[in-house]
């Protein structure tokens, strides 16, 4: 649908028809879409002349900045495969991306380089490496003054000024097709050990495209990149789709609430996604005013369960409607959303909300153990069939086979469908709580406990008990200034929820820990619960 096979069409299609028009915030820099036309060809000319081959994986190691746009669109036009990595990553984790994506570039920042990369990238595959100064551009303010250095030989002056210049071009023939592998995605492995999903460029352009069409903002829309770029949300619902609808994409390094808030009320965006752990951060600052979100046209929270009771105090609080989007990195992101106009229902019986309706295309089932479709209402596992879902793992022939069945994935997520074609998401199955045979889903728990007045963060997991098996426990950040006790908190619950189902024990802490994406650490409270 979209006119364009890649984002690498998009980008010279725009700058050719806009080419002043201002592509990246940066702080107080900007460029514009000729200059990073101009600057990403100049980063693919640079890795190609250092030997870098068509096909061949580019690891991106950067915080949300013009850099991490440039080195992308740039390993694009040089006919690579971009793997995002995790800013967070401890060397370990690193290495192992590295090894497991067989990477043969790597673009990061001085610091970064400096610090832990130099020792993690030797003996690993990668040969070439570009650093750049991210913070340099934010205090200079001027978007000419952007390098990007090479290592770890010496760089030498002529690259560096032809690299800021944009002086050199994209290599000949190399532009990507819809079915070539754009990213490699490594999950976030709250599950497991990182895999890579494979998401195309026919993936990513079917997302940025059903965004353009599905969110009704004006022409030439103001995007913020609240979500890490190196996340998938962050990439598809931010960066992909602000490009493909000639946007303004404002970047802002990382998420921080009152940087956030600032750039807000500096820019007017007109859209953001993040998790709803941001959400929770923003409402919970002392400075946020409703008139911080007097330009939105649309906010979406994607990637993690949304709290119906933070969609509430959140409009109710500052104006905007959440929209609910569900989605996962095998899908390159959204597979339902709500669409404008609409709001999500909330299930009665569960106090759960909806996540969306599947886009067009995509095809959303509730299947049983043995795959046979469920009736409507029933709980099962979801699996999704469309254009965003993507081929399959990165050299993971049976984790591909199990999670891809036919083409079809199975997301590992329990949910229902309403007779209206509603979609609901119940809980992750590993993350099921069977506490004396009766299961447990954390979400209708932790929903309960947002609907508390002094709770800011809530995480619920099942901790080893030796009479029921396993036993709820509650885990809680609580609003600045706020107090409350522990087992106050465990007696609300005990109110609101069936006898087996409320948390026997609760525990405040500072703050949950999450991934870089945002997302509450269920597995590393479960393994806290287990050590303690
Ligand atoms: P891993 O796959 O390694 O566990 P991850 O959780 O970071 O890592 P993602 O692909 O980022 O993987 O997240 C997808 C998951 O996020 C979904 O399977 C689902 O459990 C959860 N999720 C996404 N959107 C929503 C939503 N709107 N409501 C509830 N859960 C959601």
């Amino acid at each position: 649908i979209t006119p364009d096979d890649s984002l690498v069409h998009a980008l010279r299609r725009v700058a050719e028809r806009h080419p002043d028009r201002p592509f990246l915030a940066y702080f107080d820099g900007r460029l514009t879409y000729r200059e990073v036309d101009e600057l990403s060809d100049s980063v693919a000319g640079h890795l190609a002349a250092r030997g870098l081959e068509r096909g061949e994986r580019v690891a991106v190691l950067l915080q949300n900045s013009p850099h991490f746009v440039l080195a992308v669109l740039g390993a694009w036009k040089a006919g690579a495969v971009v793997v995002p990595v995790n800013p967070m990553y401890k060397s370990g984790e690193v290495t192992h991306v590295l090894r497991d994506g067989e990477v043969a570039a790597l673009i990061c920042s001085d610091r970064a380089w400096e610090s832990y990369l130099r020792e993690t990238a030797d003996g690993s595959p990668v040969r070439i490496v570009l650093t750049g100064c991210e913070l340099d551009f934010q205090t200079r303010g001027d978007a000419r003054v952007l390098t990007f250095e090479r290592l770890p030989q010496a760089a030498d002056a002529d690259d560096l000024a032809a690299i800021a210049r944009g002086g050199l071009k994209a290599p000949e023939g190399r532009d990507p097709g819809p079915s070539d592998i754009a990213l490699i995605s490594y999950t976030s492995g709250t599950s497991g050990t990182p895999k890579g999903a494979t998401n195309t460029h026919g993936n990513i352009m079917y997302n940025a495209e059903r965004q353009r069409t599905g969110l009704a903002l004006p022409e030439a829309p103001v995007y913020f990149a609240m979500a890490p770029l190196f996340h998938i949300t962050g990439m598809v619902a931010q960066f992909a789709a602000c490009l493909n609808s000639a946007g303004l994409l404002v970047l802002a390094y990382r998420f921080e609430a009152g940087v956030v808030l600032d750039a807000f009320a500096e820019h007017g965006p007109h859209y953001t996604v993040g998790p709803s752990t941001a959400f929770m951060a923003l409402a919970a600052h002392p400075d946020v005013r409703r008139e911080h979100f007097a330009s939105f046209v649309n906010i979406s929270s994607g990637g993690a369960p949304l709290p119906p009771a933070l969609v509430e105090k959140f409009r109710a609080g500052f104006g905007p409607y959440i929209r609910n989007g569900y989605g996962l990195t095998e899908c390159t992101a959204p597979c339902a959303a709500v669409p404008p106009g609409l709001e999500a229902p909330v299930d009665p019986a569960s106090g759960t909300l909806a996540v969306g309706v599947p886009g067009p295309e995509t095809v959303v089932r509730i299947v049983d153990d043995q795959g046979g479709e469920v009736p409507f209402g029933e709980q099962g596992e979801i699996v999704v069939r469309g254009p965003q879902v993507v081929p399959g793992y990165w050299r993971r022939p049976d984790a591909t086979a199990e999670t891809f069945p036919d083409g079809e994935l199975r997301t590992g997520d329990i949910g229902f469908m309403d007779a209206e074609g509603w979609l609901y998401v119940v809980d992750r199955k590993k993350d099921m709580i069977n506490a004396s045979g009766f299961k447990v889903w954390p979400r209708e728990v932790e929903d309960v406990l947002y609907t508390h007045p002094a709770v800011r963060e809530a995480a619920v997991v099942g901790v080893p008990d030796g009479y029921r098996g396993e036993t709820v426990k509650a885990y809680i950040s609580l609003r600045p200034g706020a107090e409350a006790d522990p087992d106050a908190l465990a007696a609300y619950c005990r109110e609101r929820l069936a006898a087996y189902k409320y948390p026997r024990q609760v525990e405040v802490l500072p703050d949950l820990p999450k991934t870089a994406s945002g997302k509450i650490l269920r597995r590393e409270l479960r393994s806290r619960a287990n050590d303690g």
